[in-house]
């Protein structure tokens, strides 16, 4: 814990409604903001603009506020922000840590198995690499030929550029350094042939210029951080602290998922559940499992 004032945010993407892990998550980060004197920001991650809907953005609003989880500032709607986004991937391109993919999904576990990885869970694994070592006249052909591609970051390149890397995890005993070892993420994608963000690197550039000193998130998203603290230093970002929190489980220990209908908050304020009691609920489903990073 640091007595300084804390930015956190809370960033949910609008492809349905709030649910109480989403709670648990916007409760972390708004109580580390308010104990210190500190700003909760609000991000809406809304790239992906075909699973987006307005209608779940306004609900998302009204449900923060319903619950009393006042945010600091205009909220950041990513969409409104590509040139951001396409400014870093320029840079990193300029590094030459960026390669375009041209595989589709069926190429790439086809290659794993293969290779002799596990294939029930091809999307856990990292990319093979297979277009890392195409030729540049290759790459050119294939780029004009109008396929589509991604642009994935050059992990080995990148991490040569950048050395040994960490961050200051706080976990339940307190602050700890964090190696960070992206491995097993491998060549993420970074962007699309028509979309110059991913997840990725829109977050790292947001926290950056939210000016965010904490990001709380759940556990799920910890693999994550170990390539974001790689795009941080590639690109000369600050970078913040992370506490990775338990995520909430339904009763048979399930994480909570968008299908869950029965534990938005909209079908449990429709129930008549009180605000304070989903806000009970939330902090008591995190202190149960405790916080740890991954
Ligand atoms: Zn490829």
């Amino acid at each position: 814990m640091t007595s300084e004032a804390t930015v956190t945010r809370f960033a949910p993407s609008p492809t349905g409604y709030l649910h109480l892990g989403h709670v648990r998550s916007a409760l972390e980060g708004w109580r580390a903001a308010r104990s210190t004197g500190g700003r909760f920001l609000l991000r809406l991650e809304d790239i992906d603009q075909t699973r987006c809907r307005d209608e779940y953005a306004a609900a998302i609003l009204d449900d923060l506020a319903w619950l009393g989880l006042s945010w600091d500032g205009t909220v950041r709607k990513q969409s409104e922000h590509f040139d951001e986004y396409r400014d870093a991937l320029d840079r990193l391109e300029a590094m030459g840590t960026l390669y375009p993919c041209f595989c589709t999904r069926r190429e790439i576990q086809a290659e794993i198995a293969q290779a002799g990885g596990a294939p029930h869970v091809p999307s856990e694994l990292p990319y093979p690499g297979t277009c890392r070592s195409l030729g540049l006249r290759q790459r050119a052909e294939k780029q004009r030929s109008g396929i589509d591609y991604a642009l994935r970051l050059d992990l080995a390149r990148a991490l040569a550029l950048t050395g040994p890397l960490d961050w200051v995890e706080e976990e339940g005993e307190g602050p700890r350094r964090k190696p960070a070892d992206p491995t097993s993420l491998g060549d993420v994608v970074l962007a699309r042939k028509d979309v110059p963000t991913s997840y990725h690197l829109a977050v790292t550039v947001d926290d950056a210029i939210q000016g965010v000193t904490l990001v709380t998130r759940g556990a799920d998203l910890a693999r994550a951080t170990h390539v974001h603290r790689v795009l941080q230093a590639l690109l000369d970002l600050p970078t913040p602290r992370y506490r990775h929190h338990a995520l909430v489980t339904d009763a048979a220990g399930r994480r909570l998922s968008k299908r869950d209908r029965a534990l938005t908050i909209r079908s449990m304020r429709e129930s008549g559940i009180n605000s304070a009691e989903i806000i009970a609920r939330a902090a008591l489903a995190g202190e149960a499992s405790g916080s740890f990073g991954g």
